[in-house]
């Protein structure tokens, strides 16, 4: 779509991603399971993996939510409570490991978003 505006298509883009949907025409999941990616879309035929190694910046995006995340909190419960730094590793280190398998899905989803949204036909 040539003409749409860009925030038009960023929100679009963005909001396919939260949906894990494709980015092209958010006909069609991304994912058939919790960790396996379709190789494209049925609707659309986008080929989601464009090259070997493609969502090794998916990974980026994880680490720099998780990182920020778990720093985040940190810093908001230190300023905002009492809570020893034993209590806070305890409650942290289990959101530093289970926040990106969720989040997983999630950061490839962006990165497909943005990517595509950057440059649209391969
Ligand atoms: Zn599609």
């Amino acid at each position: 779509m040539p003409h749409e505006p860009r925030a038009g298509r960023l929100a679009r883009a963005l909001a396919r991603a939260a949906r894990l949907s494709c980015p092209r025409c958010g006909g069609t999941r991304l994912f058939s399971s919790w960790f396996t990616m379709a190789r494209s879309c049925a609707l659309c035929g986008l080929v989601f993996e464009r090259a070997q190694g493609y969502f090794v910046g998916a990974i980026y995006v994880n680490y720099a939510a998780t990182v920020g995340l778990v720093i985040g909190g940190y810093l908001i419960l230190w300023g905002l409570t009492e809570l020893s730094t034993a209590a806070q590793l305890a409650l942290w280190l289990p959101v530093a490991v289970l926040f990106p398998l969720w989040f997983f899905r999630y950061s490839r989803s962006l990165w497909l978003a943005v990517e595509y949204l950057l440059n649209p036909e391969p």
